[in-house]
């Protein structure tokens, strides 16, 4: 799904565009190759490059696959995509181990599993790491610069990329902050409302247009509007509004 010419959405439950335990895998497009965000779960890895593949020619050229943090929905397809396509996959060093030992525990995948959230057959495919960052850390990826910001809370390795392309400021963030301002605390150990209150003024001021979060809405400009709602709700006594919550989507 072409969003501009250099965004595209090739992997979403919400949009329909592959598994329905899938996250939005956001694709961006540069003349040096294609730096494909989170891979989704493994499930619908097919459709997803088919997807690719109905954008940009049978011949995809160079890519990289960059996962924001270790949740299976985000790094389950990792394994399979990266050999199919070819490319190499980056991770943080906190969500490395997990990913490159398939780790169904670590990754949450087992806990969600016992809820239902996931079908029990769903394995996690060990899947090789090629380049591991840190908190930031400037990565430069098929022709985007992204500054990696650490941002605890959802998870305890989740990563937020601050870039400029087309004369746009963009911020991917996984799972750490939606559209409206609603945050991705959740109940699993991992997930921390001090470590959001702690961790969320490194979003502040950043002059964020474009937002791409991992579920919901996208938006390309005014996205610093959603992240400054999430610091101002974090700010007061109650918890926030999060995901999972009533009809907040996830
Ligand atoms: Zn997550």
């Amino acid at each position: 799904m072409r969003v501009t010419p250099w965004l595209y959405v090739v992997g979403s439950r919400q949009f329909g565009l592959s598994s329905r335990y899938d996250c939005h895998v956001y694709a961006l497009r540069a003349a040096a190759g294609t730096l494909l965000i989170d891979s989704g779960s493994g499930l619908g890895h097919e459709r997803i490059v088919a997807n690719l593949r109905e954008e940009f020619g049978a011949d995809l050229g160079p890519g990289t696959i960059l996962l924001t943090h270790r949740h299976p929905d985000h790094i389950g397809g990792a394994a399979r995509l990266s050999a199919e396509l070819g490319w190499p996959v980056v991770a943080s060093a906190l969500a490395a181990p997990v990913v490159m030992a398939g780790d169904e525990v670590g990754s949450g995948l087992a806990g969600a599993q016992a809820q239902g959230g996931y079908p029990a057959e769903m394995r996690l495919t060990p899947c090789a790491v090629a380049r591991q960052f840190d908190d930031d850390d400037v990565l430069e990826l098929e022709g985007f610069s992204l500054r990696a910001i650490r941002v605890r809370g959802h998870s305890s390795d989740s990563f937020a990329f601050l870039f400029t392309h087309g004369g746009r400021r963009g911020l991917i963030v996984g799972d750490i902050v939606f559209y409206g301002g609603v945050v991705g605390l959740i109940n699993a150990p991992d997930s921390s409302l001090a470590a959001y209150c702690e961790d969320m003024g490194k979003l502040a001021g950043l002059g964020v247009d474009v937002l791409l979060a991992g579920h919901g809405l996208f938006t390309l400009a005014g996205g610093q509007r959603h992240i400054d709602m999430a610091r101002e709700e974090l700010s007061k006594g109650f918890v926030p509004r999060t995901i999972g919550q009533g009809d907040l989507i996830f």
